[in-house]
């Protein structure tokens, strides 16, 4: 069976639930490490689940909000100054990235050249898949409140999808279609407005209803604040998955992409 292994780096929304950073998740395969979204206090918490001996090789961001790409800063430092310095990630970015890359590094006068000195930088598309590492990737754009970007992740037959931030939409369900494992954000509460225009995240039931649309394996919810009760999402979004297995995501977890999650009762 194909090594193809999912660790949650942190699952906090934009603001943070005790002890998880923002978002960042590890994949690993075939000795290649891939994290996806470099949020707030995901660096530090890498270095304490995995060590400075085990370098990141690319990291993929699904868009450029705070809690998405606000540790590409210190972690930029920990590999120029600090004991990270036989690291040399690829930084893969969306279209647009770099432009608000650029804006963010100008508030302490620099320009974009301040992550190609120190990451070596790519930019994917959504037209085409693209390969990181041995993984094959391919990008979906999704409604959010900037440009943002879903996610599909192959490695030889077994795959994962990460939904990024997004809106409802149809075009997400025949994205993720057949994911072994499917990790969906489900920031929003079910009692608000649904109907609101212009809604950028989307509840525990919906991201259950994805799952069930894309025929998807297994569902882990990310992107939860504590205070909508997790207990509450899961039975959210396992109902719309006609009782799938759903999980919440957590630091420092480990799933098998390739094996099923339980069912939670
Ligand atoms: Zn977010
Ligand atoms: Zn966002």
């Amino acid at each position: 069976m194909t090594a193809f292994q999912l660790t949650p780096i942190g699952t906090s929304p934009a603001w943070y639930n005790p002890g998880e950073p923002n978002s960042g998740f590890l994949l690993e395969g075939n000795g290649t490490r891939v994290l996806v979204d470099c949020g707030s206090g995901v660096a530090s918490r890498y270095l304490a689940l995995f060590g400075a001996d085990k370098p990141i090789d690319a990291i993929v961001l699904s868009h450029v909000h705070a809690d998405h790409c606000f540790d590409l800063v210190p972690l930029k430092y920990g590999i120029d100054f600090g004991t990270l310095g036989s690291w040399n990630p690829e930084l893969w970015l969306p279209p647009g990235a770099r432009e608000r890359l650029t804006k963010l590094v100008s508030a302490w006068d620099e320009d974009f050249s301040y992550f190609e000195e120190t990451y070596d930088v790519r930019e994917f598309g959504v037209d085409a898949a693209f390969d990181v590492g041995p993984f094959s990737v391919t990008a979906l754009d999704v409604p959010h409140y900037i440009e943002s970007k879903a996610l599909r992740f192959e490695l030889d037959e077994t795959s994962f999808g990460y939904s990024s931030d997004l809106g409802p939409t149809p075009a997400i369900a025949p994205f993720m279609h057949g994911v072994d494992l499917l990790l969906a954000e489900a920031a929003c509460s079910e009692d608000i407005d649904l109907d609101v225009p212009g809604r950028g995240h989307i509840t525990a039931t919906e991201a259950g209803r994805i799952a069930q649309e894309a025929g998807a394996h297994s569902l882990l919810l990310t992107h939860v604040p504590e205070e909508l009760d997790y207990d509450r999402s899961r039975a959210a979004a396992s109902a719309a998955f006609h009782g799938g297995p759903v999980h919440i995501a957590r630091s420092g977890e480990r799933y098998d992409i390739a094996r099923r999650l339980a069912a939670v009762s």
